[in-house]
């Protein structure tokens, strides 16, 4: 029968739940306290009022303990200030486990017996895995409160996971200490009564699901480490559930938010429709790199999307049946790299009698059959199609505001990092049709364009978020919009051969042709390390202050300090320079960290969840 137990347990458990939930909460009110004051700030330029935003006493501070550190065996990027508050939160777990609900007595703070400390960590335990698992969710409401989106969450959701499971196995172990006290047998101390069976079977669960959740099988058997995790989650909790009825109270919260992310993700992959327009092989594989595959599709899921983003991709070769096969499982993140906005097209059609049912319809078609004013008034399935999408990006550019009634065209370009990628390259090369769904986007809305200056460093393929920002702020500022304050942009892009950089050369004159007309100034300065090389061509002569170096690195600190300079001889003593990185972590490491003595604003982008 169904009975909740109101022991001190569970006061325990739930004073700890009212508190973080609590925390959270201000935390909420805080971020959205900064939204509004950033929507007004805009406001007041679009009226032509440039305030400085106001800076809070003590951010900077705040800002240095931001500093990025590397735990051997435990993780290679961790703030320090996210170390601290790990400490903390574990005091916090010891204190509520010895004196939670902090109820004073005549006899002073009573402290539990040790035999029921094991089951009030157990309810702790419970509390931090309900935030774990809401934080391994894609879609939450909670992510739009806070603003930390899944990526940014993703950490917290495996150091909550770890604690928890600390504090779980404490109790698991008194559990089978205790049974096999009781009768000397072995058996009796996991299977001793439904209780303990339960219980043994639930733990079996979160054990599957630590043990598969180790760097080593989630960077080489992702699959086993993503279904061993859904699989174990289920059997934990369901068990957890039966073991301990209280446990549904602490459970539900997550489930509920799991089962909407679940439905969201479902629907977004399955039934908004995504068209691959074409798969292009941009960079061949060559001994010296991997290749890189470019993908345009239309998804029109992506009227919100911000710059930065990327969604979660299925591509399979139509040609290969096992692939077919697996396509509904292999979902892998990719950046978008640059998105069109325009009109909605026929994109999709295929079919011809639809296409001329539409024309007698009145709708005015070009030869290829698309509206003479949609995106695609071209045919863009030639083989001359890959230089076409030049002209695409010079006639849709991406600074409409979103609106349902035009059509969103988006590429990613991808590395053949690993097996999957390399066999979708190879069969592109082969000329394969493809099949393509789409999960997204997601990723932070980032606040670059409040800022004057720009900065950039990206090592490789991890140039793609810092193309879709660097296009939104010359496009912007190419049409005169007041929001966007950036006037300088530098790109600093490290390459090991010059093919990874020349096949993105439409791209970067682009940029150049939009800053020399643009309403509103702006400028951009590229420089391109290509390490591998001692030397090539130098494709952006023409394009001011930028160059290409062979044979070298970036000196990362020499090139912030080279914009502090210009800085300060363009009158700007303290400059407002948002940077931006995505790369290995020993870059990401030394950008930001150099970026955080310069006082920067800083985000990085991580191609490694
Ligand atoms: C936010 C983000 C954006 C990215 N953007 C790009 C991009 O624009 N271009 C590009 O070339 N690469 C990008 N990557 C890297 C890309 O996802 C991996 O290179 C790719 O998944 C490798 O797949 P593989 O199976 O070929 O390689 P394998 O070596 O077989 O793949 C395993 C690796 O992929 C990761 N991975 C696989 N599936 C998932 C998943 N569903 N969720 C999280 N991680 C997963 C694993 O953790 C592991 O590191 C991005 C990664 C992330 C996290």
């Amino acid at each position: 029968m169904f009975r909740i137990r109101l022991s001190s347990f569970h006061s325990c458990g739930y004073s700890y739940a009212i508190l973080c939930w609590g925390l959270f909460t201000l935390y909420c009110i805080w971020f959205q306290a900064t939204r509004l004051y950033s929507y007004w700030l805009r406001q007041q330029r679009i009226k032509g009022i440039d305030r400085q935003p106001f800076v809070m006493p003590g951010t900077s501070l705040y800002k240095k303990c931001d500093f990025l550190v590397r735990i051997p065996f435990v993780t290679n990027l961790i703030a320090a200030k996210h170390i601290v508050g790990v400490f903390i939160l574990c005091v916090v777990n010891v204190l509520w486990s010895l004196w939670a609900p902090f109820v004073y007595t005549d006899a002073g703070w009573v402290l539990p017996a040790v035999g029921l400390m094991d089951r009030r960590l157990a309810f702790i335990a419970m509390v931090n895995w309900d935030f774990a698992i809401i934080f391994g969710t894609r879609n939450n409401i909670i992510t739009h409160m806070s603003g930390l989106t899944y990526e940014s969450l993703i950490p917290f959701h495996r150091w909550l996971g770890r604690l928890g499971l600390a504090e779980y196995v404490l109790h698991v172990v008194w559990r089978i200490i205790a049974g096999y006290q009781r009768t000397h047998v072995v058996a009796d101390s996991l299977f001793r009564n439904t209780e303990y069976t339960t219980g043994t079977i639930s733990t079996l669960g979160y054990l599957l699901m630590y043990l598969t959740s180790f760097e080593y099988v989630r960077r080489n058997h992702f699959e086993v480490f993503y279904y061993s995790h859904i699989f174990g989650f289920i059997i934990g909790t369901a068990f957890a559930c039966w073991h301990e009825t209280t446990c549904f109270l602490y459970f539900i919260p997550c489930i509920i938010f799991w089962l909407l992310d679940r439905a969201v993700r479902s629907y977004r992959s399955w039934f908004v429709k995504s068209t691959p327009i074409r798969v292009d092989e941009t960079v061949a594989q060559t001994a010296t790199q991997e290749g890189i595959l470019r993908v345009l599709f239309e998804q029109n899921g992506f009227n919100n999307f911000a710059p930065g983003q990327y969604g979660f991709f299925a591509i399979a070769s139509k040609a290969n049946k096992w692939w077919q096969f697996a396509f509904a499982s292999n979902w892998r993140p990719f950046t978008i790299s640059e998105i069109f906005r325009g009109k909605k097209s026929d994109v999709a059609s295929t079919n011809s009698k639809e296409i001329e049912e539409r024309v007698m319809s009145g709708e005015k078609k070009n030869e290829k059959g698309h509206s003479e004013d949609s995106l695609l008034n071209f045919d863009i399935n030639t083989p001359e199609g890959v230089s076409q999408l030049a002209q695409l990006r010079r006639r849709a550019p991406g600074v409409s505001a979103p609106n349902s009634e035009e059509s969103i065209l988006a590429t990613v370009h991808i590395k053949g990092l690993g097996n999957y990628t390399r066999r979708i390259l190879r069969a592109a090369a082969a000329g394969d049709d493809f099949a393509v769904k789409v999960d997204g986007p997601y990723g932070t809305k980032l606040d670059y364009r409040d800022h004057k200056v720009i900065a950039c460093y990206a090592l490789g393929i991890g140039a793609t978020p810092a193309m879709t920002l660097i296009k939104d702020c010359v496009e912007r500022r190419a049409a005169g919009v007041k929001t966007v304050t950036t006037e300088h942009i530098y790109f600093i892009w490290c390459v090991r051969v010059s093919e990874e950089y020349t096949s993105f050369m439409d791209m970067l004159a682009y940029w150049n042709e939009k800053c020399k007309s643009a309403i509103l100034p702006i400028s951009l300065t590229v420089f391109i390390h290509v390490t591998r090389q001692k030397s090539g061509e130098n494709l952006l002569e023409g394009y001011p202050g930028s160059d290409v170096f062979y044979g070298t690195r970036p000196d990362i600190p020499g090139y912030m300090q080279m914009i502090e300079d210009e800085e300060k001889q363009r009158g700007r003593d303290h400059s407002h320079v948002y940077v931006h990185t995505c790369g290995t972590d020993d870059f990401m490491r030394t950008v930001w960290n150099t970026a955080l003595k310069h006082d920067w604003d800083t985000h990085r982008e991580t191609f490694d969840f």
